[in-house]
């Protein structure tokens, strides 16, 4: 038939281009050589259509971000409409459009205690970059100019650039890159499955917290800027930290006059069952709060970076050098990004997200937790709609599977071709599915997750992997 033969080279073709000439985020380019990458065509709600128009749950919601779901329509009349009246103008200076004032106003509002200014940027890593930046600013003009030492934690994930890269914890992605590591010291991740060792979780909580103390007072205060937590550590393997660690890495901060920022790129905008993570699960009230992904719901680029009163008032008070602030980006509060960005936060607010992914994230975590009567499913771990199971040899002494095993790609080969995207990163897969999901995307995603670890494991067994 000749028009599914069009399609087909059609299909063909784009696979080509791609591989000719598409440097992928994260590539692995001895695979991608051979195998390039899937074109995906089209989404619905919390399905995802490939161009063979093959459907797939989307268990990933794109990469944490799609929160709404896939293919809305008040989002495509909101951008047309936008961009008919003004989608850019730059924002320099003295310039600014009803969205982007609008939206800080929203934020304002969303965010805990004084975080009530924001400044744009277009994603997570710039968002980060920009924190750091106004730290830096912010004790240069305090006269604390030794304050530039950022605290962050192995496995911890804040974006890309080379700061953001820098930040990021997760060391088997820094190899090569020359990142300016210098101004980063790295804690120890609370991750407890891992960490945890031979103490009780108390003194696995005081571990965490001495050693930080320990490390402000060798570094000295005076010497460090601030301190970055994801509410939950996403990309480095979805680690809730455990008890009160968050409660009391931020008193640490509060008591040697660091900047507290919480890296909130995927735990605000309801995907643990509130609009902000730190505040209202982890009782914190930041210095400086980083949002991307679901502030659009990955609808159009788009990130913020909250700060608080105090830091406002310093880095807004006149000076006479030089009047100013000399940071930003020509797509910084860019019009039709912040008027998807509202009209996403209203239908967030309007459709009750929080309340629905507040009623079905508990069941999910449960259905998912009960995968650990596998013999290869070490811990199964992560609230609400932000979940991972992490793969082992061996269940008793927690040892690993070889890296060339490559456990999560296998899972997620088998998962893909029942019809479910799920994210492997090494011994992991990720579940953080559109806040549509409801109790059938659930069930479906158990049965497909059930029915590729299975398969998984005749694989192991027969291939002399594994064995029961
Ligand atoms: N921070 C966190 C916690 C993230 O998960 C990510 C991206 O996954 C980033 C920052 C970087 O965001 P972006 O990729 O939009 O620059």
């Amino acid at each position: 038939n000749m028009d599914s033969t069009n399609i087909k080279r059609q299909q063909k073709d784009y696979w080509t281009l791609d591989k000719q000439h598409v440097i992928h985020p994260y590539t692995n380019f001895e695979k991608f050589s051979d195998e390039g990458s899937v074109i995906y065509a089209k989404g619905k709600g919390h399905h995802i259509y490939d161009e063979q128009g093959r459907a797939y749950l989307d268990g990933i919601a794109g990469l944490w971000c799609v929160n709404i779901g896939h293919g809305n329509e008040e989002i495509a009349e909101t951008m047309a409409k936008q961009s008919q009246k003004l989608a850019y103008y730059n924002t320099f200076e003295d310039a600014s459009s009803k969205p982007m004032a609008e939206l800080g106003e929203k934020l304002a509002e969303i965010s805990p205690g004084a975080l009530n200014h924001v400044f744009y940027g277009t994603g997570g890593s710039m968002g980060n970059d920009t924190a750091v930046k106004i730290a830096h600013y912010y004790f240069n003009l305090l006269g604390k100019p030794n304050k530039k030492k950022i605290l962050s934690r192995d496995l911890a994930y804040h974006g890309s650039t080379y700061l953001a890269h820098a930040i990021t914890g997760i060391s088997s992605t820094h190899m090569s890159f020359d990142l300016p590591h210098q101004l980063v010291h790295y804690l120890t991740a609370p991750y407890t499955y891992r960490n945890q060792g031979d103490r009780t979780l108390e003194e696995f909580i005081d571990f965490l917290v001495d050693e930080m103390e320990e490390a402000i007072i060798k570094i000295g205060p005076d010497n460090i800027a601030m301190f970055f937590a994801e509410p939950i550590m996403g990309a480095g393997g979805v680690i809730v930290p455990p008890g009160d660690y968050h409660k009391r890495t931020h008193a640490l901060c509060k008591k040697y006059d660091i900047l507290y920022v919480s890296d909130e790129v995927v735990t605000a905008f309801g995907r643990l069952g509130k609009m902000v993570s730190s505040k209202y699960l982890f009782d914190v009230e930041p210095d400086m709060c980083v949002y991307a992904k679901g502030i659009s719901s990955g609808y159009i680029p788009l990130g913020a970076t909250m700060i608080s009163d105090q830091i406002h008032q310093v880095i807004s008070k006149p000076k006479k050098d030089n009047p100013y602030f000399s940071h930003g980006f020509t797509y910084s509060g860019h019009a039709l990004s912040c008027q998807v960005g509202l009209k996403n936060i209203e239908i967030l607010e309007r459709d009750n997200f929080c309340g629905h992914v507040s009623k079905w994230g508990p069941y999910f975590e449960e259905e998912l937790g009960k995968l650990s009567e596998y013999g290869i499913v070490g811990e199964v771990r992560g609230s609400h709609y932000m979940l991972a199971l992490e793969y082992v040899q061996n269940k008793e002494t927690k040892e690993s599977f070889a890296p060339e095993v490559n456990i999560g790609k296998r899972v997620y080969h088998h998962a893909k071709q029942l019809g479910l995207i799920i994210r492997p990163i090494g011994n992991l897969n990720v579940l953080s599915p559109p806040l549509t999901y409801d109790q059938k995307a659930i069930d479906n995603t158990i049965n497909i997750m059930r029915e590729s670890i299975e398969r998984t494991i005749k694989d192991l067994i027969e291939e002399g992997l594994w064995q029961q």
